[in-house]
C-alpha cells in the first residue's frame, strides 16, 4: 500500500460517538472502528450515556467495527496482567453473548500503555492493539502498540494534526523497506502508517469532525 491511509477509532463507545460520529463518516461511505468495555454498557461517563445494547444492533447494520477495550476499562499499566487478560475474556464472552457469532479482531489499551507482559499476553488474542503517542505509525511497526493520534487533544490546533499528516507525506516520498499491510478489520480500514483517534466525541464537535474529514481527504 503506497498511499497513507487513516483509521477512525472511537474509545469507550459513548452513544453519541456512533449517533453523531459515525452517521458522518457513513455520510461519506467510511466506517470506524468502536473500542468497546461491555462493563460500561448504559452507564453515565464523563464523556456521556455509554452505548447500549440497541446500539450495537446500529453500529453493525452501519457497518462499523466493533472492537474489544476490556470489560472493566482497566488502566493498562496499573492492573496486573492476570486481571486484565481475565477482563479481556470478560468482554469476549459478553459480546458473544449479545451478539452470537461475532468477536472481537483487535483492542485498544485503557487509559495509559500496558506493561510488557500484559502486550504479550494481548498479542494471543488479537490481531492488532491500539495505544497512543500523538503520532502516526511507519515503516516496521508494533502491532501490539500501533501508536494514534488522538484528535480531541489538538482540537484547538488544527496546525498539529496538519503537521503530522505532513510529515507522514513527505516519509511517505521516501522508500520504506517494509510494506506490511496490516488487514485489521471486518471492513476496508487498514491501520497502516497513520492511525487517528477521533477519542471522544463530546470533546469534538460534529463541525470539527466533518472539517477534519474535508482536510484529510485532501491530503
Ligand atoms: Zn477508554
Amino acid at each position: 500500500m503506497e498511499s497513507p491511509v487513516i483509521s477512525f477509532t472511537f474509545d469507550d463507545f459513548p452513544r453519541s460517538a456512533l449517533l453523531n460520529a459515525g452517521a458522518i463518516l457513513r455520510e461519506r461511505g467510511l466506517a470506524g472502528t468502536y473500542y468497546a468495555s461491555f462493563g460500561l454498557i448504559g452507564k453515565k461517563a464523563p464523556t456521556g450515556e455509554i452505548f447500549t445494547r440497541e446500539d450495537l444492533d446500529e453500529l453493525i447494520r452501519q457497518k462499523h467495527e466493533l472492537a474489544c477495550h476490556t470489560f472493566d476499562h482497566y488502566d493498562s499499566w496499573d492492573t496486573a496482567p492476570d486481571e486484565f487478560e481475565a477482563s479481556i475474556l470478560r468482554n469476549q464472552r459478553a459480546i458473544s453473548e449479545r451478539l452470537p457469532g461475532t468477536g472481537f479482531r483487535s483492542l485498544s489499551y485503557p487509559i495509559s500503555w500496558p506493561r510488557p507482559e500484559t502486550k504479550r499476553r494481548a498479542a494471543t488474542y488479537y490481531e492488532c492493539a491500539r495505544g497512543g503517542g500523538q503520532t502516526f505509525n511507519s515503516g516496521t511497526m508494533d502491532l501490539n502498540y500501533l501508536k494514534a493520534f488522538f484528535i480531541e487533544q489538538s482540537r484547538d490546533n488544527f496546525e498539529a494534526i496538519r503537521q503530522t499528516i505532513k510529515v507522514r507525506a513527505r516519509r511517505a516520498g521516501r522508500a520504506v523497506t517494509e510494506r506490511r499491510r496490516i488487514r485489521c478489520s471486518i471492513l476496508t480500514f487498514y491501520y497502516k502508517i497513520i492511525s487517528l483517534s477521533a477519542g471522544y466525541i463530546l470533546c469534538i464537535q460534529p463541525e470539527q469532525l466533518r472539517y477534519y474529514l474535508l482536510r484529510f481527504a485532501k491530503g
